[in-house]
This record gives C-alpha cells, sequence and structure tokens, in this order.
C-alpha cells in the first residue's frame, strides 16, 4: 500500500508546531551531526518552555508565520534529515491531516503546488 502522504509535495507545516521536544539522545545525535559539543548545541538549537527542558528554537516563516529553525524556507525541507529529533522520525503515523486537507485545497483550486494555511491540527 502506498503511503497515504507525500511529505516532499508539502510546504512543512508539521515542522510549524510550536512543540518539538528534543530529547537528550536527540541532542547527542544533532550535537555529533554538526560537530559541534551538546552544551553548545543546547545553546544555539534548543529553549526550554511548555514544561519541557528542551524544545526546537524556531524562525519566521513567511506561511505558517515561524517553524523550526532546521527548516530551509526556500526548499521547504528539514536541513537535518539524518539527525532529526524521534519525534519528528514518528510522526505523522499512519495519516497526515493537514496532507489531506492539503490535497483536498489543491484539488479545489486547481493548483498543485497551493499553500494552504488556514488548517489547524485539533488538539
Ligand atoms: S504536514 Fe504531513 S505531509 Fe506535510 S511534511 Fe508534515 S507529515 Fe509530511
Ligand atoms: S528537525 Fe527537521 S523534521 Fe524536525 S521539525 Fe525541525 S525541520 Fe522539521
Amino acid at each position: 500500500m502506498s503511503q497515504a502522504f507525500d511529505c516532499a509535495r508539502c510546504p512543512g507545516y508539521c515542522c510549524s508546531y510550536p512543540v518539538i521536544v528534543v530529547t537528550k539522545r536527540d541532542l547527542t545525535r544533532i550535537a555529533k551531526h554538526l560537530g559541534i559539543d551538546e552544551p553548545t548545541a543546547q545553546e544555539r538549537y534548543c529553549r526550554a518552555d511548555h514544561g519541557y527542558k528542551r524544545i526546537m528554537k524556531r524562525k519566521k516563516d513567511e506561511h505558517f508565520g515561524r517553524i523550526c529553525q532546521f527548516f530551509d524556507t526556500e526548499a521547504r525541507n528539514c536541513t537535518i534529515y539524518q539527525a532529526r529529533p524521534a519525534t519528528c522520525r514518528n510522526y505523522p503515523g499512519d495519516r497526515c491531516g493537514y496532507w489531506d486537507f492539503l490535497v483536498f485545497e489543491r484539488e479545489g483550486q486547481k493548483d498543485e503546488n497551493y499553500i494552504s494555511t488556514t488548517w489547524h491540527d485539533e488538539d
């Protein structure tokens, strides 16, 4: 069965989530990938918030307001894909609600590159 979503054709909505948790193991992997030490990686790329010790810092994005700082906002993909956190690896499971909505919107707009910014994940 083919996958029910296609991240390569998506503008990366999930990378705009405010809380992307970075575990200690994630931090170790990211620091190694970038060739820097863990305290430096933590200082540069993480902050404590929403009750978590480490979440990804974000930056401005023209479509979603803010997005993970490791997201390439031109190419619309992850710049640390091989070393991305576990939460990014495990998301979204079998289906992606944003992708379903995006396909619907693109069909309606008759534009396969249309970027939908009106869909919001259920809390
Ligand atoms: S929002 Fe869905 S389709 Fe888009 S990149 Fe994330 S998981 Fe992939
Ligand atoms: S680490 Fe990569 S996959 Fe995870 S939120 Fe950031 S840009 Fe997206």
